[in-house]
């Protein structure tokens, strides 16, 4: 599960009920663990007072010793209260009335009873080896196996405290307990043979622990509970703060932030009663909302002016339409009138000119004319051929805009071509004294292309080559395969008047032509080289010019390689 899954609230629960628990059990240990300390510090203290009053009562017993044991008229009288007797009913008495065990002990005891046990004896040894420990203290648990608890009358079985405290030999021990070794004391016994300050044996008090245990759980469940009441209260006040403070503004936050986002931006937070930090998020979170308002509403504004320019775009391309509707309608009209204008001049105009040529020809063929006769049938025939070429060209660019011009790909010999040109501007040569030379290469292949449209393109360049070079001059139509590309060049070439260099690409254009007085010279409507430039593209033929003003002009015609016909492969 992932973090953010989980909502605030009950990451806060459960944080706050770890700390709690951990808290809680943190202290509950702390609290034992202060408890037995002070408990073994006060028991200690009270075994000391308790050995301090035996010692008291002791020593009172001591320095009396001659009061009891001499009668008032100075006799000397041993009554038997010596030290260990008085030891033994001492500790009696200090035992009386409470389940304390408080017994004097020595390592070689006169009696068998004062024997030390295992943590007496360890006591008695620690006394021995070092003269600054005067006392051990320890609790001991209540298993019966262990050895260093005491056995004794008032063993309940509950753990216990044990306390050993040193005695010390002093003057008034030497007299029985003292020099020489062996020696029969007053009450009987050897002398041990002690020395001053020695260790001559130890107080020893057993305390059995039940009730201190009893008040110590009283103790630690009274903390615990006071402890459980003081976390549990902050926990409820972190909580009921963090409700009031951070939950619930973020709730309204959330809430806020969702009606903003439904697009609800009239959206405002009132801060009253957060703390500053959730105050200044909710002025930012209300500025927000302000700005986007702001910026909504503007544009709400913006969108309403583009949806006004939108349709006064519209109504303008309407208006557009309309207008270019009447346009079209005129246009079709005027291209009817064309169309009947066209077919018009087809019909009445080609069929009398082919008529006039052929009338013309007829009447120079037949050598009756006499000279100034043949001169006029002459100027008949050549302005009505220039005539009936241009019309031609008219036609072919009118078939060519209304989309009709249709190109076929069929076999051709270019050597037919070029005796078919001869024919045609044979006689318009030899009417303006020109030279016309033909050759084709002999190693010039077939070619795929429409026979008709390339003698149309030969026949215009013919023309314009007779056309625009002086009487005198020369002109060629050649086919010949170039070396590098092997594609097929049909040039008609002439060494005329030539064309400007600036002029080359224009002259391709539909009715340029490159001086108007020329046009009045030579005649003609600038529309042949647009036409020659159709057809050559039409048929995937490039055309380009060479020409230098003065010095003659080079049309060429390429038809490229892919466009010959390979009879190699036509076998396969
Ligand atoms: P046009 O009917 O006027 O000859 P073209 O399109 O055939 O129209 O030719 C356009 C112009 O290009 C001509 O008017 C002429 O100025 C120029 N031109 C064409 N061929 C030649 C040429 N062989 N020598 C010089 N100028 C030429």
């Amino acid at each position: 599960m992932k973090i953010r899954n989980i909502s605030l609230r009950v990451i806060l629960i459960l944080v706050l009920t770890v700390v709690f628990v951990v808290a809680t059990i943190g202290f509950t240990i702390f609290d034992i663990r202060i408890q037995t300390e002070n408990m073994e510090d006060s028991l200690t203290e009270e075994a000391r007072t308790f050995a301090r009053e035996m010692d008291a009562v002791w020593q009172f017993m001591d320095n009396s010793q001659y009061t009891i044991n001499n009668t008032t008229d100075g006799t000397y009288e041993f009554k038997g209260l010596h030290c260990a007797i008085v030891g033994k009913s001492v500790g009696a008495i200090f035992s009386a009335g409470n389940n304390y065990a408080i017994r004097y002990t020595n390592s070689e005891p006169r009696r068998a009873q004062d024997k030390p046990d295992a943590f007496e004896s360890e006591a008695l040894a620690l006394f021995n080896e070092s003269s600054e420990v005067r006392e051990l203290s320890r609790i001991v648990g209540n298993d019966p196996e262990d050895v260093n608890r005491a056995r004794t009358s008032a063993d309940t079985g509950a753990a216990q405290f044990r306390y050993v405290q040193a005695l010390s030999v002093n003057e008034s021990c030497l007299e029985c307990h003292g020099e020489p070794v062996g020696e029969i004391d007053i009450t009987g016994f050897e002398k041990e043979g002690w020395t001053l300050d020695s260790i001559g044996g130890a107080i020893s008090i057993v305390i059995p622990l039940e009730q201190q245990y009893q008040a110590l759980r009283d103790n630690v469940i009274r903390d615990v509970s006071f402890f459980l009441l003081l976390a549990t209260f902050i926990g409820v006040v972190v909580f009921g703060l963090m409700t009031v403070f951070v939950l619930r503004p973020l709730e309204s936050m959330k809430r806020a932030f969702g009606e903003v986002g439904a697009g609800r931006l009239s959206q405002s937070m009132d801060n009253a009663g957060t703390a500053r930090e959730v105050a200044s998020l909710i002025d930012r979170f209300n500025a927000m909302a302000q700005e986007l308002r702001v910026t909504y509403e503007g544009l709400e504004d913006q969108v309403t002016e583009r949806t006004l320019d939108l349709r006064r775009a519209n109504e303008e391309l309407a208006a557009q339409r309309d207008s270019l509707e009447v346009l079209s309608a005129q246009l079709a009209k005027e291209s009817q009138v064309k169309t009947d204008l066209l077919s018009m001049v087809n019909h009445e105009l080609r069929t009398p000119l082919t008529s006039i040529i052929t009338l013309a020809q007829i009447a120079l063929d037949s050598g009756n004319a006499d000279v100034e006769e043949r001169k006029s049938w002459e100027e008949v025939r050549k302005s009505s051929s220039v005539l009936l070429g241009m019309i031609n060209n008219m036609l072919d660019i009118a078939r060519s805009d209304a989309g009709s011009m249709a190109v076929s790909s069929e076999i051709m010999d270019l050597g037919d071509i070029i005796a078919t040109a001869q024919g045609t501007l044979g006689p318009l040569a030899i009417n303006a004294r020109v030279t016309l030379k033909t050759s084709v290469a002999p190693d010039v292949p077939l070619v795929y292309g429409d026979f008709e449209k390339m003698q149309r393109i030969l026949e215009n360049l013919g023309t314009n080559a007779v056309k625009f070079t002086a009487s005198g001059g020369v002109v060629a139509l050649s086919v010949s395969v170039e070396a590098e590309t092997e594609d097929v060049l049909v040039q008609v070439s002439d060494n005329g008047i030539g064309i400007a260099e600036e002029d080359q690409e224009r002259i391709f254009e539909r009715f340029f032509q490159v001086d108007s007085s020329t046009t009045r010279i030579y005649g003609g409507s600038g529309l042949g080289l647009a036409l020659v430039r159709e057809y050559a593209v039409a048929q995937g033929f490039g055309i380009s010019v060479e020409s230098e003003l003065g010095e003659g002009s080079t049309f060429t015609v390429r038809i490229p390689k892919a466009d010959t016909v390979d009879f190699s492969e036509e076998d396969e």
